[in-house]
């Protein structure tokens, strides 16, 4: 089988098999051998790695992983792909296609039976729709992970690497900055994809810590701090806080705010990282 990035080949693909897309799985292809070879470069897989791909789609992506990767374990929902992959990846003999939903799947297990429990690396072009479900399911998730390498919307990759005082700036930038040092690896035009999206795109790429470099006491209680405070992005932070369900009055939040050394009339989007850690060390105390 020639390389899917060749535009006509996919073509003629979806042809043979009259495949339709669904855009209620955010279906859009890639067609460009450059951006492949980037991705596979920015994810520094080796023959040594075990991949898991979330999407392969009709396997464009796959054709490169398989070449590149010791063993690749592909995760597709869309059941009318499957014989698709069949054919498409018939060549390679380090491919492991599962039909089914990634957000239910049982990724300790692949690492478990496919890789004997040691780290993962995962690379996908993902489906927009759930790409923060997907990216906090992966890192907050028990598997252990080295790297993920991925195709997001432009405006996602943005929130994910941006700091305080930006208007990006939430709980998604305050996870993916927990748990792993974000880094944009390329930008991606519409015209790289078939169908073409609506949006620009990026590949970024998430290298995971092998323990956060922010300590801090409970990282559940902090979490629930950062989604209170942004939940209620044009409060100040006393008064989020205090509203937001954790169980904290006024007083213990401006008491805590003040021990920072920072204003009653803070919000929260003006808070690094560092700083939620030890709001939520002194709050719950
Ligand atoms: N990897 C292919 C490529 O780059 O050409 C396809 C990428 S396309 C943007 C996203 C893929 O994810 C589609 O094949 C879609 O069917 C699949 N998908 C959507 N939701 C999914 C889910 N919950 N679990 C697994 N795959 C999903």
């Amino acid at each position: 089988m020639a390389l899917l990035s060749n535009p006509q080949v996919t073509a003629e693909v979806l042809q043979k098999y009259g495949f339709r897309f669904q855009k209620k799985f955010g279906q859009n292809f890639l067609i460009d051998g450059h951006v492949l070879d980037k991705i596979v470069e920015a994810s520094g897989i080796t023959k040594e790695d075990t991949v898991l791909e979330i999407g392969p789609g009709i396997g464009t992506m796959t054709q490169y992983l398989a070449e590149n990767a010791g063993k690749v374990i592909a995760v597709e929902i869309d059941k009318n792909l499957i014989p698709i992959l069949e054919d498409t990846l018939s060549e390679y003999d380090n491919v492991t296609v599962i039909n089914g939903d990634i957000l239910k799947t049982d990724i300790e297990a692949i690492a478990r039976e496919h890789n004997n429990g040691r780290s993962l690396k995962v690379v996908a072009n993902l489906p927009y729709y759930i790409t923060t479900p997907i990216v906090m399911a992966l890192l907050e998730g028990k598997t252990p992970i080295d790297n993920i390498t991925i195709m997001v919307q432009k405006e996602v990759a943005d929130r994910m690497q941006c700091g305080p005082g930006t208007k990006d700036y939430g709980a998604l930038s305050l996870a993916v900055q927990y748990y792993a040092k974000p880094e944009v690896v390329a930008n991606v035009p519409p015209n790289c994809f078939m169908p073409r999206p609506g949006v620009g795109s990026a590949v970024i790429r998430l290298s995971l810590y092998p323990e956060s470099p922010i300590a801090v006491k409970d990282e559940k209680k902090m979490f629930s701090v950062i989604r209170a405070s942004f939940n209620q992005r044009r409060k100040t932070l006393v008064n989020g806080l205090a509203g937001g369900g954790l169980g904290l009055s006024k007083e213990a939040v401006a008491a805590a705010l003040s021990e920072m050394g920072l204003s009653e009339n803070v919000r929260g989007e003006t808070l690094t990282l560092e700083q939620f850690a030890r709001l939520s060390d002194i709050l719950f105390a």
